[in-house]
């Protein structure tokens, strides 16, 4: 099994480096070179831009069996293609081997759960005297300009192509250049199942310039954006020109409150397993940990053993609990992160350093009692770093939970039914989790509110960011 070429997908073609600028691809774990990575110029966006349109017009006539024929064949060719697709995300985004696995059958969900939604885009008929019809019908939105971040690089491309090319879209996809590899094969596996020519391209390239030449054209009608909030408003002010349709999932920094009453055995095993996955690296992981005083001690004691006690290594080793960060820039933030809150009053009950001198490891870390005043409280970490504060009351704890402008997942721990009711309607965020951590699912709405961005990926919500509305009234 040997990491693949690296190409572009155009038009149905699959274009190498050439006399293309080209970018290292870089493997997490031992900072050694994967590939060379060809990077689009503006010829290539404008041929992909031409692509999209004349894909978009065959690709919206397909009937939703020929949709759906396509998006389930390809989700069984992930399933075949599993091993080899799986250890090439662990070598260039870092997470282990199971993980990537488990994503890779996320995302062939994915596709099959819209395989089979794609009959069922319905419109409606309405109420009219006797010879007149009025119909409501939903039609796709047109090419869109999918960026996927390179955190879950199978899924975040297939969440990015599941939707619209379900409802007849054509998509110009760029994934983040740290982990082309995965995209690629989501997408051959897509061709490989019949996708015609020009309804997918795949493109590489320098973010800004990408971003800003498909967001200036017309034939461009919705935006998809994963990322964080910062480049998220950089996007939407770009697509607000040619008024594109949105989908934006920003950051996070989720409040995990736990209450006096939790199982806290469960509780420390279900947040330590949340928080180790990807390296924290994951925008619903649980970040900002609010305990109640009669539990804070134990939990804390408990919760640092735990995950100090993980396997963290190369994430193809057999054993490792939890891989590197995926590039360097994430352990710098960590540190700079650490620092501040320690320069707060906050202090490091485990962690706080990096792992040896080769690839971008991180121990996972625990930080308590951090005042709100610390930069930690304040902004997304995006690594396996916690940092805890101790709480009295409900309210005193709904008003930090909602005090920060990200509203994407909230989490409460509580064996008390009644608690866990208030709780769920007072978090100001798009997903809950009550004793659980696990929310995505390919039926269920994923997205955030405030400014963790707006509308949903995954289940019916997913299909309808994708189509737009049309009434035709007829005497
Ligand atoms: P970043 O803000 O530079 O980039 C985030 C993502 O946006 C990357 O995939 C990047 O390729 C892309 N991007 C950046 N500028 C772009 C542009 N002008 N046009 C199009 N795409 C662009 O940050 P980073 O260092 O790569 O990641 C760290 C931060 O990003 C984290 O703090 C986290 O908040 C956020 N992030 C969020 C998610 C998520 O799932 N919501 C995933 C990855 C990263």
């Amino acid at each position: 099994m040997t990491y693949p070429t690296l190409k572009l997908h155009i038009d149905g073609e699959w274009l190498s480096a050439g006399k293309r600028r080209t970018h290292k691809v870089i493997n997490p774990a031992t900072g050694d070179t994967l590939g060379e990575l060809p990077l689009a110029d503006a010829a290539d966006l404008d041929q992909a831009l031409a692509a999209a349109d004349k894909g978009f017009r065959v690709w919206r006539k397909a009937s939703a069996e020929e949709r759906g024929a396509v998006l389930a064949g390809a989700a069984r060719l992930l399933r075949e293609r599993a091993d080899t697709i799986a250890r090439n995300a662990t070598l260039e985004e870092g997470k282990t081997l199971a993980e990537t696995k488990m994503e890779l059958m996320g995302c062939a969900g994915l596709f099959e759960f819209y395989a089979a939604e794609a009959k069922r885009l319905y419109g409606r008929v309405l109420v009219r005297p006797a010879g007149m019809r009025s119909l409501v019908v939903r039609e796709p939105v047109g090419p869109v300009a999918a960026f996927a971040p390179w955190n879950f690089p199978i899924h975040n491309p297939g969440r990015k192509l599941g939707a619209p090319l379900a409802t007849g879209c054509s998509v110009i996809l760029k994934p983040a250049e740290e982990a082309p590899a995965s995209a690629m094969a989501v997408v051959q596996a897509l061709l490989d199942a019949g996708l015609p020519p020009g309804v997918c391209q795949l493109v590489f390239g320098v973010p800004d310039e990408v971003s800003r030449h498909l967001l200036a054209s017309p034939i461009i009608r919705k935006l998809s954006f994963t990322g964080s909030t910062v480049v998220g408003k950089h996007l939407l002010k770009l697509a607000a020109d040619t008024m594109k349709r949105t989908t934006m999932e920003l950051g996070g920094h989720a409040p995990v409150i736990v209450f006096d009453d939790c199982n806290l055995e469960k509780t420390v095993e279900t947040l330590a397993l949340a928080k180790l996955r990807n390296a924290g690296q994951v925008c619903v992981s649980p970040t900002r940990f609010y305990v109640q005083e009669g539990v804070h001690d134990r939990f804390v004691k408990a919760y640092s053993e735990r995950v100090a006690r993980a396997k963290v290594g190369d994430g193809l080793q057999e054993g490792v609990n939890m891989g590197p960060m995926a590039n360097p820039r994430r352990p710098d933030a960590i540190e700079g992160f650490i620092a501040d809150a320690v320069k707060h009053g906050a202090k490091v009950r485990t962690g706080g350093e990096r792992i040896g001198n080769k690839g971008y490891f991180f121990q996972p870390t625990v930080i308590t009692d951090a005042p709100s005043t610390a930069r930690i409280m304040n902004e997304e970490p995006f690594g396996p770093v916690v940092a805890t504060a101790p709480f009295k009351t409900f309210d005193e704890v709904v008003e930090q939970a909602n005090r920060l402008p990200f509203g994407l997942a909230g989490y409460a721990f509580t064996e008390n039914g009644r608690t866990a009711n208030l709780i769920s309607d007072a978090l100001e965020v798009g997903m809950v989790g009550l004793n659980t951590t696990a929310m995505a699912a390919p039926d269920s709405p994923f997205g955030g509110v405030k400014e963790s961005g707006h509308g949903s990926e995954d289940g019916p919500e997913g299909l309808d960011a994708c189509l737009v509305t049309k009434s035709i009234h007829q005497v």
